[in-house]
């Protein structure tokens, strides 16, 4: 705790702690991306569970694709020279020796004058260096007409032609997209190594906080449901995170020190409510207490009272952001910090916001020492305000994404053209 807030809590501002300066965002957000490294350890997953996860070593191909010269037509596998001077004037007729299929090689050599009918995929057979596709022959019984010549190669992928043994295939450090799945099970890997994900132990903080089966149906006066554990849980999960949900924490310090024990193992703490300056809020002195506070405070809105610090743990560095407990506000943050934060812890590579421009239908205010996120419904070309209060819980779930209300902006007018960041 600093010197001013211990003045605070001890009456100076009646048991309020006023936050000191706050952070721009920008520099928030340096701060996380300086301290937060990529998680150690690493685990083999079956390829068929392995979509979205991240390498965590080169995988070279085990053996030459093709693993053979491979027809890339359907046609007639035939020694080129034989066939080196057909024309239509002067077509050349060879010999039916039998077919090859994928699957199925032809077991005999092409001898002179003769050709296999061969499918695409199929084997090459031996003594054949060409193939020339069906739709340019003509066949009468066991007997096929040629009326073009062919050169050595036609239509014939040859062995280790996409890849060689030993080359590198897939790469360590890469998201497993569908392509790369295709790619291990096409070596007939079962199981890929890959990156331990990051644990995210899940803190909701608040005296008046239930767990869905604690009352029936409306909750008792005073009280509300968790809705943070839920929602941050889902964030986390799909930004490449397990989460690990610690039982409701009531506001005494104790309770949030009893959380903090039982998070020990994870790599991030994320904990709503109590993040801010009242009596209650004991969120900004767990961090002191136990780590190194990096911000607490920072200049947007909805999301003021956010804090970050690191713990020294045996196995490492431990993150912990604090953010405040009213839905909106809480994911607001979750978005613009603690995304990046666990994609980074992840290895997973920073997301491209996706944009779309539209016309604001309505006038928004913000406060000119705060960068705002104000949440919109895109209705076609039109960016709707969908903001009702930091309290309000469809606040975002009726939104698309957030219009960036800068610093120093009072009021945006309706009309305006506005850039949209879809969620
Ligand atoms: P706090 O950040 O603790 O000051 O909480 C701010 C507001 O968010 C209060 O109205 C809380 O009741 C509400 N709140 C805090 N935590 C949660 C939660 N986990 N789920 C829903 N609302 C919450
Ligand atoms: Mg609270």
């Amino acid at each position: 705790m600093s010197d001013a807030s211990r003045a605070g809590r001890d009456g100076a501002f009646g048991g309020m702690r006023p936050f000191g300066d706050v952070l721009p965002l920008e520099e928030a957000r340096r701060l996380i991306d300086e301290a937060a490294r990529v998680v150690d350890g690493a685990e083999w997953v079956a390829v068929g569970e392995a979509a979205g996860r991240v390498l965590a070593a080169d995988v070279p191909a085990p053996f030459d694709v093709p693993g053979f010269d491979r027809s890339a037509m359907d046609g007639y596998a035939v020694r080129a020279s034989d066939v080196a001077e057909a024309t239509d004037a002067a077509p050349v007729w060879l010999r039916l020796a039998g077919r090859a299929r994928p699957g199925a090689a032809f077991a005999g050599t092409v001898a002179p004058g003769t050709c296999v009918d061969t499918a695409t995929g199929a084997p090459i057979p031996d003594g054949a260096d060409a193939m020339v596709m069906v739709e340019r022959t003509s066949r009468d019984a066991d007997r096929v007409k040629f009326t073009r010549p062919a050169v050595p190669g036609d239509h014939v992928s040859p062995r280790a032609n996409d890849v060689r043994t030993g080359a590198v295939v897939l790469r360590g450090g890469d998201v497993l997209t569908p392509a790369r799945v295709g790619v291990a099970a096409s070596f007939g890997l079962r199981t890929l190594l890959v990156r331990r994900r990051p644990v995210v132990a899940l803190i909701s903080s608040g005296d008046e906080l239930l767990d869905a089966g604690d009352a029936e149906g409306p909750p008792p006066a005073g009280h509300i449901y968790d809705a943070n554990r839920a929602m941050l849980a889902a964030l986390c999960r799909a930004s490449g995170a397990d989460v690990l949900p610690l039982p409701l924490v009531r506001d005494t310090l104790q309770a949030w020190r009893d959380a903090f024990d039982a998070a020990a193992g994870a790599d991030l703490i994320v904990c709503s409510g109590g993040s801010s300056v009242g009596e209650q809020d004991y969120g900004a002195d767990i961090l002191a207490e136990r780590g190194e506070v990096r911000f607490h405070g920072i200049a947007v809105k909805p999301g003021k009272p956010t804090a970050f610090a690191r713990i020294d743990r045996d196995g490492g560095a431990q993150f912990v952001l604090a953010m405040p407990g009213n839905p909106t506000s809480c994911l607001s943050n979750a978005y613009v910090l603690l995304r990046p934060l666990v994609r980074r812890l992840a290895g997973l590579p920073a997301l491209v916001p996706v944009t779309r421009e539209a016309t604001l239908t309505r006038a928004l205010s913000s406060p000119v020492d705060r960068l705002q996120f104000y949440p919109v419904r895109l209705d076609g070309d039109r960016a709707v305000p969908v903001f009702k209060g930091s309290g309000d819980v469809t606040s975002l779930s009726d939104a698309d994404g957030y219009v960036e209300v800068p610093i120093g902006v009072a009021r945006v007018e309706a009309g305006t053209r506005v850039l949209v960041t879809l969620y």
